[in-house]
């Protein structure tokens, strides 16, 4: 549960995301950046199409890419630092701020989404300009660095899209969900790996990038759809109403390219050798990601729900068992005689 403390965080960090987007451009920067459809392009040729500015004065360095950049470095670095500490704290409220901040600001502000796009453009060699997009890269890099030190907390609560479900399903009563039986949400995890095999595929075949469309509905956060693209979104969220994150478990070819990628995590989550006979912490995991005394990496997105039962000494048998055996042990053993 959330503390009561909660709603007063959520607004201030709303009130500091409002001042901070209210100046920003209309098109987003990281659109602009490295999402479809809007490359990256030189901004001095932009604004000077004929070659007319000759101004010396308007030499471009670092200082002044850095300067024109700055602040969404900054509000960049800041989200960074809120999401790891969220992290390594284990922090409830935390982490549902992290997820506001990420809807609100990553996701309508700046529609920063690491898309299936970036996965073609790495492939392909096809990334924007370094020098221009440096809050892009921070982001990449960072998403890039987490999932190999840690699993997908990118997933977890980074992606505006999956931060969006996270925060339905605080709203949604418990009684609306539909569990899947186990053999049919093991067989479902893999459909995304399949999407994302056939989307590269097409991609590399046709070099149409117009795919993601149909595949991924981050473009909600640029507003860039048919009629028929809005339905479609309208529908995942009320099936995501009743069966919980299935774009991200079953369906996202993102979610599947760092899925393969966390398959090289270094920090993985601890495991007690109560684990093996212990299920309580299958049942708490709602991405289906342990399956009895295995962690399955590639679906786990380190929402800490699981690691907070782990250390909690008052539920994770583990803690209970060995008080018993202490208790046992110290025990004065009985005079014979
Ligand atoms: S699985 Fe896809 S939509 Fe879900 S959080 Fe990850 S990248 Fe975002
Ligand atoms: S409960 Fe544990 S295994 Fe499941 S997604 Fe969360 S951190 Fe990963």
């Amino acid at each position: 549960m959330m503390q009561s403390s909660t709603p007063r965080l959520v607004v201030a960090v709303l009130l500091v995301l409002v001042w901070a987007t209210t100046s920003l451009d209309a098109q987003p920067d990281a659109v602009a950046a490295g999402q479809p459809d809007t490359p990256a392009t030189d901004p001095q040729l932009a604004e000077d199409l004929w070659g007319f500015d000759d101004d010396e004065d308007a030499v471009e360095t670092w200082g002044t890419l850095l300067r024109d950049q700055a602040r969404d470095l900054a509000l960049l670095v800041a989200f960074a630092a809120l999401t790891l500490v969220s992290f390594f704290r284990k922090s409830v409220r935390l982490k549902y701020v992290t997820l506001v901040a990420a809807v609100v600001y990553l996701g309508f502000a700046k529609s920063q989404l690491i898309s299936v796009v970036n996965v073609y453009g790495l492939v392909t060699g096809n990334l924007p300009i370094f020098r221009y997009s440096l809050a892009w890269y921070l982001f990449a890099g960072f998403t890039v660095v987490t999932t190999v030190l840690w699993g997908r907390l990118y997933c977890g609560r980074v992606c505006a899209f999956g931060a969006l479900t996270q925060l339905l399903d605080l709203i949604v009563p418990a009684r609306w969900r539909v569990e899947l039986p186990v053999w049919l949400e093991q067989r479902a995890a893999r459909v995304k790996y399949g999407l994302l095999a056939a989307t590269m595929l097409y991609f590399l075949v046709t070099a149409d990038i117009a795919v993601y469309r149909y595949v991924e509905p981050f473009w909600m956060f640029s507003r860039r759809a048919t009629t028929g693209m809005w339905v479609g979104l309208g529908v995942l969220l009320v099936a995501t109403v009743f069966v919980r994150n299935l774009y991200c478990r079953f369906l996202c070819p993102v979610g599947a390219a760092l899925g393969l990628l966390s398959k090289l995590t270094v920090f993985r989550i601890k495991r007690w050798s109560e684990c093996t006979s212990c299920k309580i912490c299958e049942k708490t995991c709602e991405w289906g990601a342990i399956r009895g005394p295995e962690i399955v990496m590639t679906e786990c997105v380190r929402c800490d729900d699981c690691e907070r039962l782990y250390m909690d000494t008052a539920k994770c048998p583990h803690w209970i068992i060995l008080r018993r055996s202490t208790a046992t042990s110290k025990r004065p053993a009985a005079s014979v005689g």
